[in-house]
């Protein structure tokens, strides 16, 4: 256990005796503070899909290479955003991009996410995951009286799994949404935007007053499926579903480090109608107006889809990563970003907007 989840201890001693007084179903996160509180450390970092890990970094390479390989050099970006080809090794590392002053600021931002997210991971999930999942019990004790304590199969599982997913999904998808549209929460995405290149590590490329609204809300989708299953199950669904978290939250982190990985991995059409190809955040992270606000989901498409936001790029199309030439000057240091929301907010106050616009694809042409 590091340090940095040492220090966390206080807030999950106080969590333990709390959870230690309650009575009735027990839920899988509510189990989890009332085993131990290393167990509780270990179970949400391996559950916070956020992590870039070396197995993750060598399948990247290894399908970018594929790729390569496939398009015969073709497939992957340069640091306007635009296709090229290039050689192998341009290809997985290009210099225009790990030289970038942009990709030097995700290492800092980086850096500021480790350092804090024990902090707020260890808190929300010991307090928001267990306090969610009690409530969703108690209520449905209160409707439906006691628990049926159905017998747990593999089929369950899986089911619990997939609604673990669709839940997680749906949340993610909401507060992305309300992030891009209401202005002062973009002041603090803008900073995940501002990236101008996109390297694997632009994924924790967030301003640190976002990881406790995003944590919130994986710790409340968590602890309300976990409260649903633990109802029918009788709490008995634990350890099982524990593991399935994690079989998802390794799919969505083999997925969120790709999609910030420069090189396009598109999914057949019929599949990226379901599921968001890493492609498909290359179109995210665009100016252009076509793509302002679409595919906000993190792993399905169906949400997107469900709302009219989902926008499946043609191949090779062309994406310029940003906020945009008019205040892209403004987010280039790490001081700037970091300073960012802040300065934002105070011109609202004074009645300024800081909505950055999209750029349609005319006007850029004309300003090139
Ligand atoms: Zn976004
Ligand atoms: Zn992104």
């Amino acid at each position: 256990m590091s340090i940095l989840a040492e220090a966390a201890m206080p807030i999950l001693s106080a969590v333990l005796s709390a959870a230690e007084t309650t009575t009735g179903v027990v839920g899988p996160l509510t189990e989890m503070t009332q085993r131990a509180a290393s167990v509780v450390w270990d179970t949400a970092a391996a559950n916070i899909p956020r992590d870039l890990k070396w197995p993750t970094i060598l399948l990247t390479l290894a399908i970018g290479t594929l790729i390569f390989l496939v398009r015969k050099g073709h497939g992957a970006r340069d640091a306007d955003g635009q296709e090229r080809k290039t050689s192998l090794f341009n290809f997985l590392l290009p210099k225009d991009i790990y030289t970038h002053i942009s990709a030097r600021v995700d290492i800092w931002l980086w850096v500021i996410e480790r350092i804090l997210r024990p902090l707020w991971a260890v808190s929300l999930f010991a307090t928001v995951g267990p306090v969610t999942e009690q409530y969703i019990i108690g209520s449905l004790e209160w409707a439906f009286g006691a628990t049926p304590a159905l017998e747990i199969n593999y089929a369950w599982m899986l089911w619990y799994s997939l609604c673990t997913l669709l839940l997680y999904d749906l949340i993610f998808y909401a507060i992305h949404y309300t992030m891009h549209k209401v202005p002062a929460c973009w002041a603090i995405h803008k900073v995940h935007h501002s990236a101008e290149v996109l390297t694997p590590l632009t994924r924790s490329r967030e301003h640190f007053l976002a990881g406790p609204i995003w944590a919130t809300g994986s710790a409340f989708s968590y602890g309300f499926i976990g409260g649903v299953f633990a109802y029918i199950f009788d709490g008995g669904i634990v350890a099982a579903t524990l593991f399935n978290i994690g079989f998802f939250s390794l799919l969505f982190g083999f997925n969120g480090s790709f999609r910030h990985y420069h090189v396009q991995f598109h999914y057949p059409r019929w599949l990226a109608k379901w599921l968001q190809s890493p492609a498909m955040h290359h179109t995210h992270h665009s100016y252009l107006e076509k793509h302002w606000d679409t595919n906000l989901a993190a792993i399905t498409s169906i949400w997107d889809r469900m709302f009219g936001t989902l926008y499946i790029p043609e191949k090779d199309e062309y994406t310029p990563w940003g906020i945009g030439p008019e205040t892209q000057g403004e987010y280039r240091t790490f001081w700037q970003n970091t300073t960012g929301p802040f300065r934002d907010w105070y011109k609202m106050i004074g009645g300024k907007s800081s909505m950055a616009g999209p750029v349609s694809q005319d006007t850029l042409i004309k300003n090139r």
